[in-house]
């Protein structure tokens, strides 16, 4: 799934490509791409795109009256769209815009069909759902607002660092990569983690993110997942970059948490299931 560096570098893109256009309609493709009825995207028709930023994982498509939110989930993508097929594979939604301008295209592959456009008053943007309930952003969270939370809420790191309600922005990868970084076990509980483990994580954040979003925007498009830089995640077998142990994985339904023993669990290799005695 595209995190933070993916989304931001993309809405920096689509903002130098798209600035100033004119939409000219929206087309959803499927029944349910757009999840709100009111306001009406046509509230923007014949107004200028102010420019494409991001909140989370989401990107945000500014006019004056309304704010597209776009969430491009697992497989999503916001595609600059030249040829405009009658029925492009995956395709979700559509903005047309008036003259030369090419249409976006906002796709998703695969089955899970979750992606999707909330249309929100401008003024609403932050109050109103799905932003309304994202914690901070994880670019730009302070230690002891960080620390705070791990008190606020007791639960393993890496489950805390890809929820959206208490840090927004990171997901699977971010967090093996950001965990990894700062030497803290993925199954530390949170409260445990106190104000140093707070500062080492919010370190290890701004390093991770500085270093996705230089090699986003060395790009011309968004990435593929395989092509993204880290030390651990998907690595599972190869050395540590750090250390040379070997890279270990815990492997769940949809996600694989990687770690590196002796950077982050004292050197205790944990067991590759969820039933373990150690993971209780
Ligand atoms: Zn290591």
């Amino acid at each position: 799934m595209p995190e933070m560096p993916e989304i931001q570098a993309h809405a920096e893109r689509l903002t130098a490509d798209f600035a100033g256009a004119t939409l000219q309609r929206f087309v959803p493709l499927t029944f349910t791409a757009l999840k709100t009825a009111v306001p009406s995207p046509d509230a923007a028709y014949g107004l200028p795109l102010e420019e494409v930023g991001r909140r989370g994982k989401y990107l945000l498509l500014r006019f004056q009256p309304v704010t597209f939110v776009v969430h491009l989930m697992q497989g999503g993508r916001l595609l600059v769209d030249t040829k405009q097929a009658a029925k492009p594979r995956g395709g979700q939604a559509r903005f047309l815009f008036a003259g030369t301008v090419p249409a976006l295209l906002l796709t998703e592959q695969g089955t899970e069909r979750r992606a999707g456009i909330w249309c929100v008053a401008r003024g609403d943007e932050q109050t109103s759902a799905p932003l309304d309930k994202l914690g901070p952003e994880a670019a730009t969270i302070e230690p002891a607002e960080l620390a705070a939370r791990f008190e606020a809420t007791n639960m393993r790191v890496h489950g805390f660092l890809r929820d959206q309600r208490c840090i927004a922005g990171i997901g699977r990868r971010l967090a093996n990569e950001v965990l990894h970084r700062a030497k803290v076990s993925p199954f530390a509980m949170t409260r445990k983690l106190g104000a140093d483990g707070a500062d080492a994580i919010v370190a290890a954040i701004r390093e991770a993110v500085a270093e996705g979003l230089e090699y986003e925007r060395s790009r011309d498009d968004m990435s593929s997942s395989k092509d993204r830089p880290g030390r651990v995640h998907g690595r599972t077998g190869e050395p540590c970059p750090v250390c040379g142990d070997t890279v270990r994985a815990v492997t769940y339904s949809g996600y694989t948490v990687n770690y590196c023993p002796t950077c982050q669990t004292d050197g205790k290799v944990l067991a590759d299931n969820t039933t373990s005695k150690f993971l209780k």
